[in-house]
Formats: structure tokens, sequence, C-alpha cells
């Protein structure tokens, strides 16, 4: 096999940290590729109708801004929050059709596994000798045709949003939870846009205790609003005294959906039941009525609620199967990156905006050069920022065009 140059650098994933990283490696002299599975954003595309709680200031990456400015663009208003789909498509769609970016980014290609050219998981443990070896990736286009890719450094930015948490106790599966699967939701629905119609008029049940699981509960009460017969059982694992404390939040985004949250679990919508201190135990359906009875322990007592529709917004977690194949330590509790699991539950902060940034020491793992970066880094802590992921990528970009310098004979 033609070995790849030492400079080449793939990454994973065309979200804003995986276009950032694209943008500074250029500047940094990497010769690098971007794989993407679905389209340049697609996760925030997922839940485009979802005013983000930071401002366009927080949003930008110094790369991808600079570059984009250069070719004429002009930042939005930079105090307004975006919605998910104005972040792609004001910024991270015309930052992907750059001249200097376009022919390095792949859409529509998937990338199946990641292993190194020639090793094994367990071959040369732990050693610096692996880095000799070049990554390689499977990567699977649109057709299904399947390509093997070679770099010598590899970025995973692909994101947690296409892995979401099970409803079930304890994180695992509810009964019946596997089977329903395809027809439960596990994402942000716009319930007051396209999948109005299948929520208008029906009761829902939205379990989980989070921004995502309030920011559903909020926009199935509007539409509550606007027509009668709709309801929400709000399931949550905590009791509602210790949810969506009120603090002097900087972001007026979510101070104000904190707030209603908080209205709601009080009993302040007609529409909204609330049952906390809840475990979800399983789901029947019932395909002649098309209802759901769901079970829940609620302490000791059983309870059953029956609901025409089901929201599972308990959160998303990183998917390691990409990376099964490399020395990649994983961190028992987060599944994140042991080093940087590790630095983030000793930071203790509690609060995505206080949380320290960590450098490239903390982000690198066992195997050389590869590094997890973006949102995936923070594995199951919910507390990740994109201010925080730009600030990892220009850590590790430029220690691995330091480390490729160092390599190419002058
Ligand atoms: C509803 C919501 C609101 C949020 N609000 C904020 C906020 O206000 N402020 C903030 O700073 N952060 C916010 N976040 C957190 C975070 O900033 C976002 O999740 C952000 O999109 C993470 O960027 P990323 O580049 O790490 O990953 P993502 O944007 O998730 O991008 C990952 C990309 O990788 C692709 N991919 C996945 N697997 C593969 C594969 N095998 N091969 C190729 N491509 C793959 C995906 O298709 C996707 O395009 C929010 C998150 C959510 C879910």
């Amino acid at each position: 096999m033609q070995l790849p140059a030492r400079n080449t650098l793939a990454v994973v994933g065309a979200g804003p940290i995986g276009l950032e990283a694209a943008a500074a490696a250029l500047d940094h002299g990497l010769d690098v590729h971007l794989f993407e599975q679905g389209e340049v954003g697609s996760h925030p595309l997922g839940w485009g109708h979802v005013r983000m709680f930071t401002p366009w200031r927080m949003n930008l990456g110094p790369h991808s801004r600079t570059h984009l400015e250069a070719a004429g663009w002009t930042a939005p208003d930079l105090d307004a929050c975006p919605t998910g789909a104005e972040l792609v498509g004001r910024y991270l769609e015309p930052l992907a059709k750059l001249a200097e970016l376009k022919d390095r980014i792949h859409t529509h290609s998937q990338v199946v596994s990641i292993g190194r050219h020639g090793l094994l998981k367990d071959d040369l443990i732990g050693s610096l000798e692996r880095a000799e070896r070049p990554f390689r990736l499977l990567v699977r286009d649109q057709g299904g045709r399947e390509n093997y890719i070679h770099a010598f450094a590899v970025m995973d930015a692909s994101g947690v949003y296409a892995t979401p948490n099970w409803a079930g106790t304890g994180g695992i599966p509810a009964r019946s939870e596997i089977y329903l699967r395809p027809q439960l939701s596990y994402h942000l629905d716009d319930v007051l846009g396209p999948r109005r119609e299948v929520y208008a008029g029906h009761r829902t049940m939205v379990i989980g205790g989070g921004p995502t699981a309030a920011t559903t509960v909020a926009a199935l009460a509007k539409l509550a609003d606007e027509v009668p017969g709709t309801a929400v059982a709000w399931v949550t694992h905590t009791p509602a005294a210790s949810l969506y404390a009120a603090k002097d939040d900087p972001l007026p985004e979510r101070r104000a959906l904190y707030e209603k949250a908080r209205g709601f679990l009080a009993g302040a919508h007609p529409a909204v039941t609330h049952v906390g201190g809840a475990e979800v135990e399983g789901f029947e359906f019932n395909s002649a009525t098309h209802r759901y009875r769901v079970q829940l322990a609620v302490g000791d007592q059983p309870r059953v609620e029956e609901v025409d529709l089901v929201i599972v917004n308990t959160g998303y977690g990183a998917d390691d199967s990409l990376y099964r194949e490399l020395q990649v330590h994983e961190c028992f509790a987060t599944r994140a990156p042991m080093k940087l699991a590790t630095a983030l539950l000793g930071a203790a902060a509690g609060d995505c905006l206080t949380t320290p940034v960590f450098g490239a020491d903390v982000l690198a793992n066992p195997e050389p050069r590869f590094y997890v970066l973006g949102h995936k880094s923070y594995g199951r802590n919910p507390d990740f920022l994109l201010e925080t992921g730009y600030r990892q990528v220009e850590d590790v970009v430029s220690l691995l065009a330091k480390e490729s310098r160092a390599r190419v004979p002058a």
C-alpha cells in the first residue's frame, strides 16, 4: 500500500466542530478531508426549530469565521440566538461551500469503522509505534459502495444526537421499548410545525427531565392552547422540587425555558400533568386503539398511564462502535475518552458556562493521533458548548500540525 502523506487528517462529521476542524486544519497546513454521513449540519437541522441558548458570538468558530469573512460573508447579529436551522443556513452551509473547503467535504459518506492499517486493537499496546501505521477508515457512500480512506490523524466529531438514551430504569430499555422504538419519538419533534397534525388533539407522554424534554413540553402546551384535547403527561425520574432550579442564569433563553418548566411542574398549565420520581418499567401498544399503556413505578407504587404518543427525551450518548478497534480508553461512567471525562468529573462545575476547557494533552487517547472532539467528547455529560469545542479544535490541530512538521524531512 502506498502510504498517505504524514500531514493527512480525516475528520468525521460536518457539524460545527468538524467544520471548524477542517478550516483550522487548512490554516495549519494539514491535508484534511471530512466525511459526513448526511448533509452538512444534519444534527442541528434535526432540531432546526429550536432556538439555541447561546448567541451567535458564542456559536461561531474563529477559523470558520475568518474563512467566511474573507469570502465576503457578514456575521449575523452577534447577540441574537439562532435556531438550529439558522445555525446551518446562515453559517455551516456557506462555510462548507467555500472554494477552499468544498472539495474536502464529502457528504453522504458514512464512516462505518476506523482501524489502523495492519494493526489489531491489542497490537503494540499503548505504544507510540502505532503512529507509524496510517488509520484506515471504511467509508460508505449513498449508493452503499464502500471504500477505504487512509490518514495519519483522525478526529471523530460525529456528535451524539443520533444515539438517544433509553427510557427504562437504569438507562436500559424498558420492557418492549426495543420492539416499539421505531414508533416512539426520541428527538425534538417539531410539534408546532410539520408534526403538528400528529400531536394535535392527542395525549402525549414526554419522558425526561432536561432542557430537551422541557422544550418539547413547552411546545406541546402551546399546541394545547391552540387545539382542544391536546394534553401532556410529563414523566421525570427526578421529583419536581429538584428540577430546573432557579438561578441567576446569564443566558436569557435558558432562563425563560426553565421558568416555564417550573410553572408546568407546579401545575400552572391545565393540559400538563407531571408524574415525578417515576421509573419507566414498560410499554404496551394496543394496535386496536392505537394507544400505549405505559407502566411506571412511582416510589413503591405501580402506576399505568394511557397515552396516544410517547416522546422519549432522556438525553443522548456517544456511540463508540466507530473506534472499537482502536486503543481508546473510555470512562466507565460517561463513555467519554477517559482523561477528559476524569477532568470534567474533577471540575464538578455543574454548568456548561463554568466548565473549564481542557487541552490536547487531556483529549489524547492511548491511540496516538486519534481524537474525539465536540459534543461526542463529553459522552453523557450534557455540559458541552460549541465554544468549548472550538477551543478543543485549536489545541488539537496545532499539536497535529506541529507533530507533522517534526516528521517531514527538511
Ligand atoms: C437541542 C439542542 C440544543 C443545543 N443548544 C446549544 C446551545 O445553545 N449552545 C451550545 O453551545 N450548544 C448547544 N447544543 C450542544 C451542541 O453544541 C450541539 O449538539 C452541536 O450540534 C454539537 O456539534 P458537533 O459538531 O460536536 O456535533 P453535531 O452537530 O452533532 O454533528 C455531528 C455530525 O456527524 C455526522 N455523523 C455522525 N456519525 C457519522 C458517521 N459515522 N460518519 C460520518 N458522519 C457522521 C452527523 O450526521 C452530524 O452531521 C445543543 C444541542 C441540542 C441537541
